[in-house]
């Protein structure tokens, strides 16, 4: 297939291309460099099968010659205020990439018979009340809360979807993707993996917000990469959660990470950092990825990072 990866030039998005290239398709990179970075794209330049469009996909999009599918990888992701990369700091263009720009790559699948995939999130289900997360749940947001212009722009993005499969028979899929991290995070991000790793590496206590007794999920990128693709090579519309079943509290997983790094500094609880809407639980349910996709997360949470510090030390200058 000949394939779009909107935010390519991202974490998620430039680990899709290499993939995708070494499943032999022709890939087609685009980004405006928002929160992403050229860096994660420079080994690529150069590659025949790959082509890089600088472009802000809020934008009318074009593509000369053939598009077989059409990945939408590209919105601000971390919900960190402390952050210019944020979500929170960039609500505007985080509302335009989840609407104009789910609408503008829809208008090209349409016009090109291409199959759409977007990437929605776990964020859609809110401050979940129900636990582990299905996707039949249909979350509890706040329309106008601190991460409403990322909660809503991406339910949206998921409704226009639908409607654009409904009404125009585009062949579609829809990944929410629970916490994932890896090689290529920013590391100014402000999520919580970039920021406890470089603290532990320099030695330096590890900032909790809040108390530390929320939870997360958190799936390696291979693994998250590798469902991505089941899903598009599958022919299921209806949205497929992926992601690491295995929750941690947010206080263990600095402790995991400090004892994994060594770092003796400990943890400081930051109680003033913490949003007003910080979901308490997340857990995905990965039934349905289980049976549909045949799916399921292989690396350990101690495997995944000790393939991610050598990322984080030679970006840090410490390798
Ligand atoms: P990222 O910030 O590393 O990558 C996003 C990329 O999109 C960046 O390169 C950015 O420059 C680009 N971009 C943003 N707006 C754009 C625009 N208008 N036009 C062109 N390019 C634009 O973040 P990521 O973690 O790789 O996230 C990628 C996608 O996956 C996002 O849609 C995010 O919502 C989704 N997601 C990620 C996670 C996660 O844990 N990493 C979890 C849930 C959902
Ligand atoms: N968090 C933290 N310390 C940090 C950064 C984040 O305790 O330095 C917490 C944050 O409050 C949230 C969790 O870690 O409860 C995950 O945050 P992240 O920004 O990675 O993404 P989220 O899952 O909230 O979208």
């Amino acid at each position: 297939m000949r394939i779009l990866i909107t935010g390519a030039a991202g974490f998620l998005g430039s680990h899709l291309c290499d993939r995708l290239l070494a499943d032999r398709h022709a890939v087609i990179g685009m980004d405006n460099f928002i929160t992403g970075s050229p860096d994660n794209l420079a080994h690529l330049m150069g590659n025949p099968d790959f082509a890089f469009y600088r472009h802000d996909v809020s934008n009318y999009i074009f593509i000369p010659g053939r598009v077989d599918a059409v990945l939408h990888f590209a919105s601000p992701a971390s919900p960190n205020p402390a952050s210019p990369f944020s979500f929170s700091n960039l609500p505007i263009p985080t509302m335009k990439a989840g609407a104009l720009g789910t609408h503008n790559c829809l208008g090209v699948c349409h016009a090109r018979g291409a199959r759409f995939l977007l990437a929605s999130t776990s964020e859609i289900y809110g401050d979940p009340l129900e636990h582990p997360q299905k996707e039949t749940y249909w979350g509890h947001t706040d329309p106008v809360g601190p991460r409403s212009m990322y909660d809503e722009a991406k339910r949206f993005a998921e409704a226009l979807t639908m409607a654009y499969h409904r009404f125009h028979g585009v062949d579609t899929r829809i990944v929410r993707i629970f916490n994932t991290y890896g090689a290529r995070m920013r590391l100014d991000d402000g999520r919580v993996v970039p920021n406890f790793l470089q603290q532990a590496l320099r030695g330096e206590p590890l900032t909790v917000y809040g108390d530390g007794s929320q939870t997360r999920s958190f799936c390696y990128v291979d693994d998250l990469v590798e469902g991505i693709v089941r899903l598009l090579e599958s022919d299921y519309h209806e949205p497929v959660n992926i992601g690491n079943p295995v929750e941690t509290t947010i206080r263990e997983f600095a402790e995991t990470i400090n004892r994994i790094v060594g770092n003796q500094a400990g943890i400081v609880f930051k109680s003033e950092h913490r949003l007003g809407d910080d979901p308490q639980r997340r857990q995905p349910d990965i039934g349905r990825a289980q049976s549909i996709l045949k799916w399921e997360p292989k690396v350990s949470l101690e495997e995944g990072l000790a393939r991610t510090i050598p990322y984080f030390k030679q970006k840090m200058g410490l390798a």
